[in-house]
C-alpha cells in the first residue's frame, strides 16, 4: 500500500515515542564524544514537530506528504540546536521539496526521498561515509533500500532491508576517527565509541520498518 498521510503521521509518532524513550541512551552516547545533549534535543524537536503538526490538523487537513515533510524539517531547524537540528532539518525539507505534491508514495518516491534526505546532509554538512556521523547510518540504509527494490522486494522488505543496514553502520562507527562534528575534537579518544546521530538515524528506519 502506498504510503499517505496517515502513514506518514504514523511514523513520526513513532519516532517521537522512540526518541523520548531513548533520550538518557543518546544523551549517554553524546556524554562519551560530544556535550551530552542529543538525545534532549533530538526528544524537543520532535516534540514540537508532533505538536505544530497537529496544529496544522494533519493528517487529515494536510494531505500533502511533502508539505508535512518539510514542515518537519523547518520545525526541527528552528527548536534543535546544534549540529543535528539543521542536518535532519536539511534532510526532512529536502525529501519534502522533492516529494512536494504527492499524497501517497510509491517504494520508488520513498527512495528519492532517502536519496534526497542523504545528499542535503551530506552538502550542509560537508561530510562523507566514514567520519562517524549519521550519513555512515543514513547512507547504507538508502543504498539497501535501493538494491532491495532493484530485486523486487516490496516496501516492508525493502525498510526492512534499510534499517538493517543503517544498525550495521551504526556498529561500524564504533572503531572510526571522527572529522566532524564536535566529537572531531577528540582526535583519537573519538575512537571506540558509537556515534549518537547515526544512532538516532538507525532509530527512525526501524521504526519505519517496524510500521511496514
Ligand atoms: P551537537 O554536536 O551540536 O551537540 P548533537 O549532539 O545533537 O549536536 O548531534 C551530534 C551528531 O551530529 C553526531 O553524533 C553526528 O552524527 C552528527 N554530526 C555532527 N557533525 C556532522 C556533520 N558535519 N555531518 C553529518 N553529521 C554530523
Ligand atoms: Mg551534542
Amino acid at each position: 500500500m502506498a504510503l499517505d498521510s496517515a502513514a506518514l503521521l504514523a511514523w513520526l509518532e513513532k519516532v517521537a515515542g522512540r526518541l523520548h524513550e531513548q533520550r538518557a541512551y543518546l544523551t549517554d552516547l553524546d556524554a562519551a564524544i560530544g556535550d551530552a545533549d542529543h538525545g534532549v534535543n533530538m526528544d524537543r524537536g520532535f516534540t514540537a514537530v508532533m505538536a505544530k503538526l497537529k496544529a496544522e490538523g494533519a493528517p487529515h487537513d494536510v494531505q500533502d506528504v511533502g508539505a508535512i515533510l518539510k514542515t518537519v524539517g523547518a520545525t526541527l531547524v528552528s527548536t534543535v540546536g546544534g549540529a543535528s537540528g539543521p542536518l535532519y532539518g536539511t534532510a526532512f525539507l529536502r525529501a519534502g521539496m522533492a516529494l512536494a505534491g504527492k499524497t501517497a508514495l510509491e517504494p520508488a518516491d520513498i527512495e528519492e526521498g532517502l536519496q534526497a534526505a542523504l545528499e542535503g546532509i551530506k552538502a550542509r554538512g560537508k561530510a562523507q561515509a566514514g567520519e562517524k556521523t549519521m550519513i555512515d547510518a543514513l547512507e547504507p540504509a538508502v543504498s539497501a533500500f535501493s538494491a532491495a527494490l532493484a530485486d523486487g522486494k516490496d516496501k516492508a522488505a525493502a525498510l526492512a532491508a534499510a534499517a538493517d543496514a543503517a544498525e550495521e553502520g551504526v556498529r561500524a562507527t564504533i572503531p572510526m576517527l571522527a572529522t566532524k562534528g564536535r566529537a572531531s575534537y577528540l582526535g583519537e579518544r573519538s575512537k571506540d565509541h558509537q556515534d549518537p546521530g547515526a544512532t538516532s538515524t538507525a532509530l527512525m528506519l526501524r521504526a519505519a520498518a517496524d510500521e511496514g
